[in-house]
């Protein structure tokens, strides 16, 4: 390297290492999101940069942060969790999220994985079932500047009308089918990722495509195990 290149170098060192600093998780998240996610095939560079920039510790009770960056689901209370950073990371690129995108989450649980789609579309609606779970979600997004996320309390099987049609939809907890106001209040074009399945074992994850004609095409991915999306 010249000389010449040394200084801006020194320059950018000096403003990072503070901004670092500050944030005593960033080195875990750095290794979560390579050794958990793009080791396990998950490659969208805009998600990646994502996952390392949303603080996960800070959407979780104090008592169980410490395990925010672990291979693993956490409980969050309520007898909910916050899914495992690989299923965050693999539903989030399925989703194929855009800059210009409206996104109806069902299942707000924490916040964070709305905060992650917060960071890559134009806004985000999110329903969470548990009064408890959406207000303080609510309240975590908005103190870390969120203010793209809108939560409402609410019942996901009955979608969000006033807000539709939405050019994505992701669920984050398992209905025995996909819930026909989801599927109708997809736009064309649009996509839709949730888990399916009655019980916990034999679920699926599921990518719904509309075609801009209406006609929907289903397929399954990955066998997983989500909380069931309870009716109210
Ligand atoms: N996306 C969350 C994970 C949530 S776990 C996160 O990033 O933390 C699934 C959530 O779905 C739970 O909080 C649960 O209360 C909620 N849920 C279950 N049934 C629901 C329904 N019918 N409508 C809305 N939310 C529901």
């Amino acid at each position: 390297m010249t000389s010449r290149g040394i200084a801006p170098l020194a320059a950018l060192l000096l403003l990072c290492g503070p901004l670092r600093a500050q944030d005593p998780y960033a080195a875990q998240r750095d290794l979560m999101v390579r050794t958990q996610i793009e080791d396990r095939g998950v490659r969208d560079p805009e998600v990646l940069r994502v996952l390392r920039t949303v603080p996960r510790h800070l959407f979780m009770p104090e008592e169980v942060r410490k395990l925010a960056y672990e291979d693993r689901p956490v409980r969050i209370g309520y007898g909910q969790t916050i899914s495992q950073p690989y299923i965050v990371g693999f539903m989030t690129e399925l989703l194929a999220p855009a800059r210009n995108h409206k996104v109806l989450e069902i299942g707000t649980g924490s916040g964070y994985q709305a905060a992650v789609l917060s960071a890559l579309c134009k806004q985000v609606y999110s329903i969470e079932i548990v009064p408890e779970l959406a207000r303080s979600a609510s309240a975590t997004l908005s103190k870390l500047g969120y203010r793209n996320v809108t939560v409402r309390l609410g019942d996901g099987y009955r979608g969000w009308p006033e807000q539709a049609p939405f050019d994505r939809i992701v669920l984050t907890a398992a209905p025995p089918q996909i819930p026909q106001a989801l599927l109708d209040e997809l736009a064309p074009g649009g996509k839709l990722v949730a888990p399916v399945g009655g019980s916990l074992l034999g679920q699926e994850l599921v990518v719904v495509d509309k075609a801009l004609d209406g006609q929907l095409k289903q397929r399954s991915v990955l066998p997983v195990m989500f909380v069931p999306m309870v009716h109210q």
